[in-house]
């Protein structure tokens, strides 16, 4: 587990620097390949040592080296919010593979662990874009419908673990079904983007299992409500004032992946039906 958690939280780092470009960039147009990263200020190119995740945001003072232009707390935020994300998985995700009894087993939880550390950078990626431009871009969503039919479908094949396989499929549908019926029902609340990706996370969800599911679309709309109430009483958003919800969205679905057990259990215990 402490080798696991020293391997991941530089990964998480690393993959946090790459997500600053992602967010900048593919909202853009633009490649995330190519140019290498340089001060919009002064076109100076950042060197390896001036690219260390957060640590060289804070040594410079938060200002290019060559030009002392301001450089936006949001690098520093992505950086340590991913390490912190992958910590996070690695906790909730690696005791399941060293818990595994079988080769097959460990594969498959290998699978699961990382398809969470993909779906945490892109929590922190479309999180980050929504805020800023009120968008989760397609080039981001679709893909990931992808890459988490692969890894998940992976890895309840390779366990032969048909309630994830079956979880993964219906969690997807459901998902998707009902934020697109909520888009149909009232246009102008919910966007297609947020359609999109509740399918990508209905996706995830399922393959935990029904009450992680039901958990995490739920919070999504309880902590989304909350701060949307909160938000027009202090005046700072009109009632037609629409907050970004994709990031609700994350959050929910966080909740339901880390605590969806609990929670379901403690809800049905208060509500008396077990
Ligand atoms: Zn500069």
């Amino acid at each position: 587990m402490i080798a696991a958690l020293c391997l991941l939280l530089p990964l998480g780092l690393a993959v946090g620097s790459f997500l600053n470009v992602v967010v900048y960039r593919v909202p853009r147009g633009l490649s995330v390949v190519r140019p290498a990263s340089a001060c919009p200020g002064c076109r100076r190119g950042i060197a390896a040592y001036d690219n260390v995740p957060v640590l060289s945001w804070v040594l410079l003072g938060g200002r290019c080296r060559g030009c002392r232009r301001r450089i936006s707390a949001r690098y520093p935020l992505v950086e340590a919010l991913t390490g912190v994300a992958f910590l996070v998985v690695a906790f909730r995700f690696v005791p399941e593979v060293v818990g595994a009894a079988d080769a097959p087993g460990i594969m498959s939880r290998l699978l699961a662990l990382a398809a969470f550390l993909y779906l945490a950078a892109l929590s922190v990626a479309l999180s980050a874009i929504d805020i800023e431009l009120r968008r989760l871009p397609d080039r981001i969503v679709l893909p990931a419908y992808l890459v988490g039919v692969v890894l998940l479908g992976s890895s309840g094949a390779v366990a032969g673990d048909l309630p994830a396989l079956a979880g993964t499929a219906i969690g997807g549908a459901a998902s998707f079904g009902l934020y697109l019926l909520l888009a149909v029902v009232r246009p102008g609340g919910m966007g297609m983007g947020d359609v999109k990706l509740a399918g990508v996370l209905g996706l995830f969800l399922g393959f935990l299992g029904p009450a992680p599911l039901l958990v995490g679309v739920a919070a999504a709309f309880l902590t989304g409500g909350v701060v949307g109430i909160a938000a027009v009483a202090a005046g700072s958003a009109g009632r037609r004032t629409a907050l970004p919800f994709g990031p609700f969205m994350f959050a929910g679905a966080w909740v339901g992946i880390l605590a969806g057990e609990p929670l379901a259990a403690a809800y049905l215990s208060l509500a008396g039906i077990s």
